[in-house]
């Protein structure tokens, strides 16, 4: 049986979060907003518990958690959300990088249409951007700064915990897309500073359909964002829509496990890399890394095989393992990766490049076996 190994793009649901969704779905289905009877109040408990384990896994206070769909819709609130403050202030500008995920990408692209002025920073060959590069283009009338924590390409661990540090001292917000480092970095995050932060349930072994957007308290105020959905007061009416009360519970449970289990997952993650790491080293295949490894998370390697299409491995090797070329968001449109191309790659580099991810419950013998056989297939071809 082929091995999964494309966590980056949704991860499996853990068991315990799954049985904790359906206790929901069967006991607590009431309104989370009603307050006429017992069973609004049965659901609020749950959501409001929900927030409290989120709070704590990112170490931020719970009237900071604001229940979304996910990544995309946070993102497209930290950013949109700031318009009508951006109007008022005359601060248009954004700054944001290359690669960020085209949720962060499209939403800044709008504004830009829209009399606002970007700048996307081009990642360095090493895969990451350079810190003072981006700090360099703050001026006056910048508004945000957007950037993400983790690479869901390439895994690349970006500067924001010295971009953080740098911009509290300017009256500039930062928002840091932490979708692919939520639940996993889980140190890293408590220590950033930062105004809006975004996450996936689905990432970190939740649902999928249910994320957050976090906004960090200034001196008791919420960074000046504003609704971008018109509808009820859900979420303080920063996002309108009757609460998903299993879905929520499932990423509130899915916080506590990540919570208690980051550093064991994390050593388990560093274990399946060196087999992969091991296999291709005793191979015999001609392959590169995109991106410096000393700054790559544990759960993901970006790889090139000489004179290997990408494309045409993922076909041959379908029955091994479950790879992929890239965001799955993208996976539609064949052009070369944008996130490798503004790394420095060539076409036929970016071509030949795979995306491998993994996560807490990868079965690392099944890894060692099916990645062999992987490499005996491009072997094959080169
Ligand atoms: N940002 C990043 C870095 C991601 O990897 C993803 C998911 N691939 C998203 C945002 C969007 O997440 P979702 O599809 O769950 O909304």
């Amino acid at each position: 049986m082929a091995v999964y190994l494309d966590y980056n793009a949704s991860a499996p649901i853990n068991s315990e979060v799954l049985e904790e969704m359906i206790h929901v779905y069967k006991y607590n289905y009431g309104n989370a907003d009603s307050r006429t009877h017992d069973f609004g109040e049965q659901a609020r408990t749950v959501t409001e518990n929900a927030r409290h384990q989120l709070a704590d896994l990112l170490g931020v206070k719970a009237d900071e958690v604001f229940f979304t769909s996910g990544s995309t819709e946070s993102n497209n609130i930290a950013i949109l959300g700031l318009r009508e403050y951006a109007e008022k202030t005359n601060k248009k500008h954004i700054i944001t990088t290359a690669m960020e995920h085209h949720s962060v990408l499209n939403t800044v692209n709008y504004l830009e249409k829209n009399g606002f002025t970007a700048d996307y920073v081009k990642p360095c060959k090493d895969g990451r951007v350079n810190a003072e590069e981006l700090l360099s283009l703050v001026r006056e009338d910048t508004l945000l700064v957007s950037v993400m924590h983790v690479s869901n390409e390439t895994g690349m661990v970006q500067p924001v915990k010295e971009i953080g540090k740098e911009l509290e001292k300017r009256n500039v917000l930062f928002h840091v897309d932490a979708t692919q480092s939520c639940g996993k970095l889980v140190e890293e995050i408590k220590a950033l500073k930062y105004d809006m932060l975004s996450l996936s349930a689905h990432k970190f072994q939740g649902p999928q359909g249910i994320g957050a957007l976090i906004l960090r308290r200034k001196k008791y105020k919420l960074p000046p964002v504003k609704n971008i959905m018109f509808g009820g007061q859900q979420e303080h009416g920063l996002r309108p829509g009757t609460t998903p009360v299993a879905l929520v519970a499932g990423l509130g449970k899915a916080s506590e496990i990540a919570l208690h289990n980051y550093k064991e997952n994390h050593s388990h993650s560093a274990d399946i890399k060196r087999v992969l790491i091991d296999e291709l080293n005793s191979s015999g295949v001609h392959f590169k890394f995109n991106g410096d490894q000393n700054y790559c998370s544990v759960n993901t390697v970006n790889l090139q095989f000489e004179g290997v299409s990408s494309e045409a491995l993922m076909i041959s090797t379908k029955q091994f393992c479950g790879v992929s070329n890239g965001s799955a968001c993208t996976s539609k449109d064949y052009s070369p990766s944008y996130v490798l191309k503004a790394m420095g790659l060539t076409d036929d580099e970016a071509y030949n490049s795979v995306r491998i991810s993994w996560g807490p419950d990868t079965d690392l013998e099944s890894v060692r076996s099916n990645f062999h056989e992987l490499l005996q297939v491009v072997k094959s071809f080169q």
